[in-house]
């Protein structure tokens, strides 16, 4: 079996402290063992989110706590923003109109972020709104939006701002609170390095006031009866006890490294990783490029596909190709979660030989060179 390096914006590698605290027999989630290490869990996820406020954990992909943040808040034909800049802005939309809730969608063309302004003269004209749904950093293009500024005009006005942070959470800069952001949604397989599976969701009181008039459908997801188990540091339903287990080691890494510097090793991998790339002569694909994934434009004459096989099956290296309208124009690379320096220099390395085998010549080193140069000065 071929060694094999996972380098794609999820899922992410998972650190061996957390796969072996994950190997321990099962135990009942109604215990007071269970129960002291989802208190820990709990002030940790705190920690994370830079949040006082409550933050519920679900049994599901990330897409669940979207979905719960559109249920809890909404009812059918109610008024939203949505920003659509990527496959997964039009997540929002999706959810939003299978419950009949009704999107304003702000199109950003892919590549690009949105402009806060455009949200503030929606804002402005529809007092009904009630929520603005974005994503932090829009994975399918590598682009970061400007949650802080967008934070500070929701503020302004009735609505409610969610986001979208499933990639951005424990990899790039996010204060929930210092900033305002009403609704965070993540998920366990991307920054904090554990395997897909489970969701997350913080709520403030503003938003609070929304989820006690929604009227959309809910059971599972529903933040009601979340709460009232939350108060008791337990879960409505059965918790996905081994992940949570995974998840006090995550989480316990992670504030051993402390989120500051976690942000400064995803800006200096994603730095090295953009400048090595314009080295050898590509061109980024986001305009406002991400620190948690960069997204790259494939060179003229070569297949996007079969770059990303002839990485994964030839040299063991997994990248991302491009989803939906981006399929075979861009690959992904991801620096996020226990992604590292070393690692990006190694996929940088096999890139360069892949790169060249498929026709397009570059000098060998070019790349990496540069990203040895910028990780050197840390
Ligand atoms: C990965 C990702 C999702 C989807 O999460 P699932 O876990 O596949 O449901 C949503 N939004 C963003 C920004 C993501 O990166």
């Amino acid at each position: 079996m071929r060694k094999q390096l996972l380098l794609t914006p999820g899922p992410t590698p998972v650190p061996p402290e957390v796969s072996l605290a994950m190997a321990v027999p099962i135990i009942h989630h109604r215990t007071s063992e269970y129960r002291a290490i989802f208190e820990e869990v709990i002030k940790g996820l705190k920690y994370v989110f830079q949040t006082e406020n409550d933050v519920f954990t679900f049994a599901s992909s990330g897409t669940g706590a979207m979905e719960s943040a559109v249920v809890n808040l909404l009812s059918p034909k109610d008024k939203v923003i949505t920003v659509e800049g990527g496959k997964f802005g039009e997540r929002w939309t999706e959810i939003c109109k299978s419950y009949g809730i009704e999107p304003i969608v702000i199109e950003v063309p892919w590549g690009e972020a949105v402009e806060p302004e455009e949200i503030a003269q929606i804002l402005e004209k529809n007092s009904q709104i009630k929520a603005v749904f974005t994503t932090l950093c829009e994975t399918s293009t590598g682009v970061v939006n400007d949650v802080r500024r967008i934070a500070e005009i929701t503020a302004k006005h009735k609505a409610v701002l969610v986001v979208d942070a499933i990639s951005a959470l424990a990899s790039i800069e996010l204060r929930t609170d210092a900033w305002g952001v009403d609704i965070v949604v993540a998920g366990s397989q991307k920054g904090l390095m554990l395997p897909p599976g489970l969701s997350f969701l913080s709520i403030s009181p503003k938003a609070w006031e929304l989820v006690k008039e929604a009227k959309s459908p809910r059971y599972y997801f529903d933040l009601k009866e979340a709460k009232k188990a939350l108060e008791k540091i337990d879960t409505p339903f059965t918790p996905a006890v081994t992940l949570i287990i995974g998840l006090r080691e995550a989480l316990r890494l992670i504030q051993k490294e402390g989120l500051e510097n976690i942000w400064e090793r995803h800006a200096l991998m994603a730095e090295a990783t953009r400048k090595a790339m314009l080295a050898l002569g590509l061109e980024l694909f986001a305009k406002a490029p991400s620190d948690a994934v960069t997204a790259v434009k494939v060179p003229q004459g070569i297949d996007g596909e079969n770059l990303v096989k002839l990485l994964r099956q030839k040299y063991g290296v997994s990248i991302a190709g491009g989803q939906a309208e981006l399929k075979g124009k861009v690959f992904r690379i991801a620096h996020m979660g226990y992604i590292t320096p070393e690692d990006i220099l190694l996929t940088l390395s096999c890139l360069e030989i892949a790169l060249n085998e498929m026709g397009f010549k570059t000098p060998l080193g070019k790349g990496v060179k540069v990203a040895e140069e910028i990780f050197s000065r840390g």
